[in-house]
Formats: C-alpha cells, structure tokens, sequence
C-alpha cells in the first residue's frame, strides 16, 4: 500500500531539526536554517539548522573534551551500545526507510535495503570492537619484551555523499565508536534528516554527551576549512567525488592528518560469451538501477564479448523500458527521481554527447516529462571505445554499452579508467573468473552478482577511487593508530 501524508508527517516530526553539540539539541548561531527538499515534487519537507563554522568549532571542542574519557571506556561498554543502536535502528526501519525516500528518492523497498545493509554496520563493529588485539612478545634477540597495541587515533571529522543517507553514516560512525574515537559529522545537504534521526538514535542506544556532534550545513568547506587547520582534529573521513576528495587530501597534509577517502567510481560490467544471460542482464539491472544509478559502485560501463554482444543488448533493452519511474512512496515504482535538477541535466548531457559521439540510443535517452527529476533508464549501444562517456561518472540510469573480443581485451578495457572501486564479471567458467579477477584493478570484484556490498567486507578503491577500507577487519583500522612499547629485560 502507498503510504499516507500522515505517515510521512508522523515521521518527519520525529526528527531532531537543530545541531547536536554535545549531547544538546541547538539553534545555529545567528538562526540560519537550510531547506530540505522531496526530489520526486521538489517540495520543502523540513527546515533544519544550518551550522555555521562557530557551531564546527564548538562541536569540535565537545569532542576533543569527550575524547579522554570516552577512549578509556572498555570495548564491551562500546559494543553494547552500538548492538542497542542496531536494535533501535531495526524497531525504526521502517521510520528510516520512508525517510530516506522523501529526501533523497530512492524506491521504499531499496531504502528498506539500505536499512537492513546500514544497520549491520552497528552490529558487525559492535562484534569486532571487542577484538581488536594487541600484542606482547618477545623481542627477536631474546633479550626484551615488547607490546603493540591500538588506541583510537582521536577527534574525527566524517563528511558524507547523499545517495546512501544511513549506510554512509554508519559505516564511519559504528567503527569509529568501535575503536573509541569522538566524531563530527557533516552530512551532505541534500540528506540531513536521516542522519539527524539516526544522531538522537545513537543518544538513546546510550553514546555519552560529545562523543558523536552532528552539524549539518549549507556550506560544507565552512565547516571543514576550519575544523582541518585546528590542531585537535585528528582524522578526516570522506565520502563524495574524487574533485573534493583531492580538495581534502590537499588540506589534509597541513595537518598531516590521517584520511580515509571513499571517492568515485567508473565500474565495468564484463559479460562473457559463455555467461548465463538472462542471469547477467538481471545483474545488469541490478548494479546499474539501485538507487536509480546514483552509487559509485554502480556498473558505468558494460563490456560484452562481441558474439553475445546482441542478444545480450536485445535483453538488457527490453529489461530496461520495462522499468517504471516514479515516486518512491508509491508501490508501483521501480526507479525513483535522480537527487535534483542539476544531477539531471548533467546525465542528460552526458547522454546527448554519446549520442552526437556515435551511440545508439537502445532505451530511454530522455528526460521524463512532469514534475520531479525523473531519467528514463537508457540503453546506449554502439558505444565506441573512445566515446567520453566511457570515462566519466555517470551517477544516473544510463548504461553504455561497448563490445570486446578476447578476455585480454576485456581486462585492459576494464582498467582503463583512472577510478578503481568496483567491478562486476559474468561468466560460468570459474577459473576464468579468477584470472580476471587477478587482472583487475579495482578494490572490488562481483562474480555473477550485481550487488555485493556487505558490513563483513573491507569496501574500499584503488587509484583515484580513494583510500582506506571501511566495513570487513579492515573498518576499525582506520581509526586507530599504532603504540609500540618496548620493555627491558626483566
Ligand atoms: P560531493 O563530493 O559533492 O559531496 C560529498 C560530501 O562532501 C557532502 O557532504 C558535501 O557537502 C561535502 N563537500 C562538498 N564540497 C566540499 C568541500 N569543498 N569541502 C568539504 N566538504 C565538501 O559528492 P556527492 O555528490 O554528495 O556524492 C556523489 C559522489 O560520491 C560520487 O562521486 C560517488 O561516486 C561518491 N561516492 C563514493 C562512495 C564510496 O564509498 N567510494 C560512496 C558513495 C558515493
């Protein structure tokens, strides 16, 4: 059933509309505020405090006061409030989910997606935290001991994208507690709320006053200009486009502060001539469509050996007109409207200039007309090597296609990109896949699955995809650094 008005006010009451500063609701200094839009009717949903660099700085002195104590807490006290935030978050699933479809414009049933895959995050860092080890050993010579172990590397600044409001707030802010560090997080103008509600949540799991400060902005560089020059920050996380990313690094190294960068994408999806096809066309909807293209492990190029190379497009086309547009709210929608007007028109543009560079146009190629930032999804065939579109980011529901001959081919194809997060490969020949795999730059790889992300795996890029791993064993590094002990000869 669609949902009701009632409904949709019920749950945008429920969310916190001021900054949170140690532990306390608050106006922004001077009172500005930042209008929060519906993408599929452009409509004004909240208004919410606008943070100004003040309120940063305040926020920063909240966790660098929060920061002595909190690091001392036991691993046990940290996993149990983050396994509490879990349930909360899971009683409040559905509050999440119809949330995040207002604001951003993803389908309910992948916004409950992103609840469930966000949630575990909670509760995969509330089961690693309490085994995060150190060492004690000998020394090489006999002659001493020695300890290793991890402490929290401090006040952190997390800065997250739009597209997934929830999952990109936990996947920073549960390793984050996990490891024992106080944080500020800056989420994206476009998605506030979630991360507003999912704040108050982290309050009433039992996080203590100036752990976790949340200043949502209008002006993103305003508050983290500053924040990054002061000396009691200590690690920015990001998550967002290489241009900003490289912007951070820059600002970073003043610093000298630790970084983990989860930048953008350019995915190849390789469909071999002995793959299932049904199967990959399937695969194929399902990396390009999630969250209407808007994911930097969304397949942005799709590479099919030359033999399948139309019926594979046939399928996939057919596949794709099927696809209906729509509000997220309404039960009949497959793909929602892409975040604003601007995102729009540069995937229209992106398409048009395939098109003038030699594309074929399979399915879609056009805006929807009516209110909202609708696409049609798209199918570009004979997409040459060259065409630009190849290289760029799409961040919409536009797949171009292109064709390879060999598996040499599809491997160099596929890493000629300066991006390297994820990949997706079709094949039934295993040890083909494998050899692939081995050839492939990209931190990760999707055998016969179009969606792969999950809170026990290290999630990360190579090349101008980023660094750092967040999620798997790996989450929890990032923020720790290391403390090496050296004992005499007792
Ligand atoms: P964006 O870079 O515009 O913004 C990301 C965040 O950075 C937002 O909170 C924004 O307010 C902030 N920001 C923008 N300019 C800033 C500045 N000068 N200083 C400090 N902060 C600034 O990206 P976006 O449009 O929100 O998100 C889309 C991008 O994010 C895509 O490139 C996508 O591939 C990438 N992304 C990457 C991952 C990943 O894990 N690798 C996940 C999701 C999205």
């Amino acid at each position: 059933m669609s949902v009701t008005q009632e409904r949709e006010q019920q749950v945008l009451d429920s969310v916190p509309t001021g900054i949170l500063i140690n532990g306390q609701w608050r106006d922004a200094t001077g009172g500005k505020t930042l209008d929060v839009h519906d993408p599929a009717t452009g409509k004004v949903l909240l208004s919410i405090a606008d943070a100004t660099t003040e309120d940063a700085l305040a926020a920063l002195d909240a966790a660098s006061e929060a920061q002595r104590d909190w690091a001392r807490t036991s691993a046990r006290e940290r996993a149990e409030i983050l396994r509490r935030a879990f349930d909360l978050v899971t009683e409040r699933a559905e509050d999440f989910a119809l949330l995040m479809t207002m604001e951003m414009g993803k389908p309910l049933a992948e916004a409950r997606g992103e609840v469930k895959y966000g949630a575990e995050f909670l509760r995969w860092f509330s089961e690693e935290t309490v085994r995060d080890y150190g060492r004690y050993f000998t020394s090489p010579e006999g002659t001493n001991k020695m300890i290793v172990q991890r402490k929290p590397v401090g006040p952190s600044l997390l800065i997250t994208p739009w597209n997934f409001p929830l999952a990109m707030a936990t996947r920073k802010v549960a390793p984050a507690v996990a490891a024992g560090c106080t944080m500020i997080l800056k989420p994206a103008k476009l998605t506030p709320l979630t991360s507003q509600l999912f704040a108050q949540v982290m309050q009433e799991a039992g996080l203590p006053a100036g752990v976790l400060n949340v200043v949502s902005s209008s002006s993103a560089s305003s508050i983290s200009g500053p924040l990054m020059q002061d000396d009691r920050l200590r690690k920015v996380s990001f998550t967002g486009s290489t241009p900003v990313g490289k912007r951070l690094l820059k600002d970073a190294a003043d610093k000298v502060l630790r970084t983990s960068m989860e930048l953008g994408g350019n995915a190849p999806f390789i469909v071999f001539e002995d793959a299932d096809l049904d199967k990959a066309v399937q695969g194929a909807i399902d990396a390009k469509m999630r969250n209407m293209g808007e994911a930097c492990t969304a397949a942005n190029r799709f590479l099919v050996q030359k033999s399948v190379a139309k019926e594979f497009n046939e399928k996939f086309a057919a596949a794709m007109s099927a696809l209906k547009t729509g509000r997220g709210t309404e039960d009949s929608t497959d793909v929602g409207p892409l975040v604003d007007d601007g995102a729009r028109n540069d995937v229209d543009k992106l398409v048009q200039e395939a098109v003038k560079a030699g594309a074929t146009v399979a399915a879609g190629g056009a805006k929807e007309e009516g209110p909202g930032y609708f696409y049609k999804p798209t199918v570009l065939t004979d997409v040459a090597n060259d065409n630009p579109i190849l290289q760029n980011e799409i961040f919409g529901p536009v797949a171009p296609v292109t064709t390879f001959e060999t598996e040499e081919d599809a491997i160099r194809m596929a890493n000629n990109t300066e991006y390297g997060l994820a990949s997706y490969l079709y094949s039934k020949d295993f040890n083909r896949l494998i050899r692939v795999a081995e050839g492939l730059e990209f931190g990760l790889v999707g055998f016969n699955a179009g969606v792969i992300s999950n809170a026990a795996a290290p999630f990360g890029g190579m090349k101008q995809s980023g660094m750092g791993r967040e999620g798997g064993a790996e989450g929890i590094a990032e923020y720790t650094t290391t403390q090496y002990i050296g004992i005499a000869d007792p």
